[in-house]
């Protein structure tokens, strides 16, 4: 693993097809609930900016802005019921910034992992891939469609299937810490780490079904601070700030 306090770029690759995975928090801006306008029309004007520089983007959001599972079964609601209302969320979140990005200008398509016909796709690779190559962004809902997952796992699933160069996550915070630096002064920063490193040492970027696909994948996976505008598409262009999790050896080869 490699640490700075410094800004720097670990790593400069062409990407053809990226996946970005939202939290749901980061639609919620300052809020402590649903959506910001303004931070979720900033987040997709990022989008479109990174989808103008000829990249092919898919989307998974997440629901915790609305609804997290684990959080509403521990006041008794059945757990995988939980989390069928936890997916539905994202569906929200998924049909509202398909709105916003093609509000930009950008068309976008929304597929579900659980089929709901009226109002988004059911989830088929072949079509997601056809609306990329014809120049649509396509947004992942419903996770992936099981209970007991998270949307983090549903976004390195997708990209494996999609065949992504790469996942973003777009976090509070500039990369991968040690400890929390909001809280901890003393929390030390990583340039790259390797997916090994990020699961012994527990650093909680993604959760652990995600990292491990990623690894079994050579998946590359790049974190950076969504709260930055611009940032999307600085770290797609090499210029951005962020920590890259990979093999040691960049995936490739
Ligand atoms: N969820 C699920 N299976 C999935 C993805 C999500 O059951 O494959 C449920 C789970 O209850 C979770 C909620 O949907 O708490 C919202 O997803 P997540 O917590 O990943 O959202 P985020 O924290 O990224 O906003």
């Amino acid at each position: 693993m490699s640490e700075t306090a410094a800004a720097s770029s670990p790593a400069k690759a062409p990407y053809r097809r990226v996946l970005l995975k939202l939290s749901g928090e980061a639609l919620m801006g300052e809020g402590a609930f649903g959506f910001d306008v303004a931070t979720v029309e900033r987040i997709c004007a990022d989008i479109a900016q990174v989808h103008a520089m000829g990249v092919q983007v898919n989307l998974v959001v997440g629901g915790g802005n609305i609804f997290r599972g684990a959080e509403i079964a521990a006041s008794g609601v059945e757990r995988a019921n939980a989390d069928y209302i936890g997916m539905l969320a994202t569906v929200m979140n998924a049909l509202t910034l398909q709105s916003v990005i093609e509000r930009q200008g950008v068309p976008a398509r929304v597929q579900s992992a659980i089929p709901m016909a009226p109002i988004c796709e059911p989830y088929r690779r072949d079509l997601a891939i056809r609306h990329l190559e014809q120049g649509r962004v396509v947004i992942f809902a419903a996770g992936t469609g099981n209970p007991f997952f998270t949307t983090d796992t549903a976004a390195a699933l997708r990209a494996v299937e999609m065949g992504c160069d790469a996942v973003l996550k777009g976090t509070q915070v500039d990369g991968v810490y040690s400890a929390d630096p909001k809280h901890d002064a003393g929390a030390r920063r990583y340039d790259t780490l390797t997916f090994s490193e990020v699961l012994a040492q527990d650093l909680r970027v993604m959760d652990t079904a995600a990292i491990a696909l990623a690894r079994d994948n050579r998946l590359p996976i790049l974190v950076f601070s969504i709260h930055q505008p611009g940032a999307f598409a600085a770290v797609i262009g090499g210029s951005g700030r962020f920590t890259l999790i990979d093999d040691g050896g960049g995936c490739r080869g």
